[in-house]
């Protein structure tokens, strides 16, 4: 059976994309590798959702899945692992093959590493990328964090709330992140901030209990950890296409202002864009915005049709 669209990911781009689908009467279906909710189940606060202010990731998540299954739009609990360009374009999964007339892909990304020695030894072992889930194992000790933008921020006050100190270490010479983080980081006596300094290694023994870091000035240090969080950005869940769907330099999907990708009938939404601004209020944006467009395109379809 053919259906309408194929949804790739079931984050905020996807069930909000899902909904709109179901709400337009489209034969859509979601396939979902993990959990539906994507990065919002990882997530403490998000604080900068309009019209809810300060929601846990997780309330977030309950809301927009709810929202969701209003429609009778089914989630497949399956990895999409290719996308066939064919006329309907074939979905392969670790389940099975499925067909559909319309992609979206909507598949966000996953943190970035430090690519630093010990870092992927060290992983479990004190090395961790989701504040949320490891952070308040670290009570009384001394996490540090890599890295220095809102995310980065956000979690380092989530941390300060359980550790007795977070040091956070970010490259540039300057935080990258907004003027009230920043602020409310530099009034929180438990966090110290190293700017200008890059953690270069990754000790211990069973577990982690040192980094080595190195200023702008060239000065090294061994800096002892209970605890390292990396918060250095996203890389995009797109390597499973292959060369199916272009991608930019950094594995970004480039879309037009419809949200379409250089592959007609495909397109993208949410983190993975190239040019998204990775909030959990683009990514839902984006749904809208994509729903439409796929919808534009299957008329155009239906209407050339002999
Ligand atoms: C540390 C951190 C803190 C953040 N804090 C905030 C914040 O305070 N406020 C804010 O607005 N934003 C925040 N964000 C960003 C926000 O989480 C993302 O912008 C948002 O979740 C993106 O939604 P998405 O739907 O594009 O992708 P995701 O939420 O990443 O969802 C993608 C989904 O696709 C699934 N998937 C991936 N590959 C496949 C595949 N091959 N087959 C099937 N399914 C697949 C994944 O399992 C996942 O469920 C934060 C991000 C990080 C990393």
């Amino acid at each position: 059976m053919t259906s309408d669209l194929a949804i790739i990911g079931a984050g905020p781009a996807g069930l909000t994309a899902g909904h709109v689908a179901g709400r337009a009467g489209l034969d859509a279906v979601v396939f979902e590798a993990e959990t539906p909710g994507g990065e919002l189940v990882n997530r403490d606060r998000i604080e900068n959702y309009p019209g809810r202010p300060d929601v846990s990731g997780p309330e977030l998540r309950t809301t927009l899945y709810e929202q969701f299954q209003q429609y009778d739009v089914p989630i497949v609990l399956e990895e999409v692992v290719d996308i066939r360009d064919e006329d309907p374009f074939t979905i392969a999964t670790s389940g099975g093959e499925y067909a559909a007339r319309a992609v979206l892909i909507a598949c966000g990304g996953r943190a970035s590493t430090l690519d630093v020695p010990g870092e992927s030894a060290y992983a479990g072992r004190g090395v961790f990328y989701c504040a949320k889930c490891d952070g308040p194992l670290y009570r009384d000790e001394v996490v540090a964090v890599a890295g220095g933008d809102d995310w980065a921020l956000t979690d380092a006050l989530f941390l300060a709330d359980h550790a007795a100190e977070v040091i956070l270490f970010e490259t540039e010479s300057e935080l990258p992140a907004g003027a009230s983080l920043r602020e409310r980081v530099a009034s929180n006596s438990t966090i110290e901030v190293r700017t200008g300094t890059e953690i270069t290694k990754v000790t211990g023994e069973d577990v982690i209990d040192s980094i080595n870091v190195i200023d702008s000035a060239g000065r090294t240090d061994i800096v002892d950890v209970d605890g390292l969080y990396v918060q250095v950005g996203i890389e995009p869940n797109t390597e499973f296409l292959g060369d199916a769907i272009p991608t930019n330099d950094r594995g970004e999907i480039v879309t037009d202002a419809d949200l379409q990708t250089e592959t007609d009938g495909v397109f993208a939404a949410g983190d993975l864009r190239c040019g998204s601004p990775q909030t959990v209020g683009a990514a839902v944006g984006d749904g809208i915005t994509a729903c439409r467009s796929v919808q534009q395109y299957l008329e155009s379809q239906t209407d050339s049709q002999p």
